[in-house]
């Protein structure tokens, strides 16, 4: 299919990858890609495999299922509890552990539960069921964001006083800054995510390359976007000029999508936000502004919520700070797997653990 199969082309892969090994010879290089729709084409497509010995690719915080921490989970299961109440879910979200349940054992005890795609379809089960209190579980990056903003706007101009969102949105850009000061990852260059910047655009990652001298590429998902930003980051590493480079253009503008960044920012107010594995992290959450409080999910429901408990066996944590690698966690295979999953990462379908357990055949 033309203008498809392009970045597909085995032969134009396996140039790209002499080039990264021609260019990268001699050095030892880090990179993270930080989105889990890069980590799972990495395995998909034999990346590691293509990419020379020298080079590793580590994933990082960029699965929002796994990042959501169990004080969010356990926050929407205390909701599914209460009567007359739906709450609504990304399915991915269904079998995430929270500290003593997850959504779907509550679905099985009779708590109305719902999957939907959007925030969409959960407003218009709210209007279908208007004896019913509808929450949707807002977790995501900067991707989702708009449309859950938008869901609020619409059942604000609808009138709709039984549609509520329970807030839980993430934004990346402090998330990455708050691995580099850990200090605790060797990070040569970040393989920027492609969904996130098709909103915030190309500006908001600046820091990392003039504070932290780090190269920065914006790669799309196709293998060749994918090994073509890689060799870009080696590029930057060779001539010592860091930057942000956008080699997602076809996508990407230099400052996002104003309409969706402009309906984020009406409905959402920035706020320190608990990443999983990462913890508080200053600036890197959203809350809903006071004027659309009336479809706050945490203003308006008295949630009985549980003290909450992280599997100690699990290194999700460490995996999303790259520290660790699944196969570094005992579970792995063994009591996790997608059927039976100990924590997020082996549930998403974006998380590394998932990644590893499907394309087995990986090197570290
Ligand atoms: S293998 Fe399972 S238990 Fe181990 S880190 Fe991954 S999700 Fe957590």
């Amino acid at each position: 299919m033309k203008y498809i199969d392009e970045f597909y082309d085995r032969k134009i892969c396996v140039n790209l990858a002499e080039e990264i090994a021609k260019k990268s010879l001699g050095t030892e290089l880090t990179f993270m890609e930080v989105c889990g729709t890069h980590t799972m084409s990495i395995f998909r497509n034999g990346i590691k495999d293509l990419l020379p010995e020298n080079i590793s690719v580590l994933s990082g915080p960029g699965c929002p299922v796994c990042v959501t921490p169990n004080r969010t989970i356990d926050k929407a299961i205390a909701i599914a509890r209460l009567n007359e109440v739906c709450v609504c879910s990304f399915g991915d979200m269904m079998r995430v552990p929270g500290s003593s349940s997850t959504l779907a054992q509550e679905r099985g005890r009779g708590a109305d539960v719902k999957v939907v795609y959007s925030a969409t379809d959960a407003v218009g089960i709210a209007e279908r069921n208007p004896d019913k209190k509808v929450v949707f579980l807002g977790i995501g990056f900067e991707t989702t964001t708009p449309t859950v903003a938008s869901s609020i706007k619409d059942s604000a101009l609808k009138g709709l006083k039984n549609y509520f969102v329970l807030p839980a949105a993430k934004l990346i850009p402090p998330a990455i800054k708050a691995i580099l000061n850990s200090g605790k990852t060797k990070i040569d260059g970040f393989l920027l995510p492609g969904h996130v910047s098709v909103i915030i655009g190309r500006k908001p990652y600046e820091f990392i390359a003039e504070d932290y001298g780090i190269p920065c590429a914006i790669a799309g998902f196709e293998p060749t976007d994918i090994l073509y930003a890689i060799l870009r980051l080696v590029e930057q590493i060779n001539n010592g000029s860091p930057a942000v480079e956008n080699c997602y253009r076809r996508s990407v503008k230099e400052d996002g999508n104003k309409l969706a960044k402009d309906m984020m920012n009406e409905v959402f107010e920035v706020c320190d936000s608990e990443w999983r594995g990462l913890g508080v992290i200053p600036s890197s959450g959203l809350k809903i502004e006071k004027k659309y409080r009336a479809f706050d999910a945490l203003h308006n429901f008295k949630m009985d919520v549980e003290e909450t408990k992280e599997n100690p066996d699990c290194l999700c944590g460490d995996v999303l700070r790259g520290v660790a690698s699944p196969l570094d966690c005992a579970l792995f295979g063994g009591v996790c797997t997608p059927e039976n999953p100990a924590g997020p990462c082996m549930v998403s379908s974006e998380g590394t653990c998932a990644a590893y357990y499907k394309y087995a055949d990986v090197r570290r």
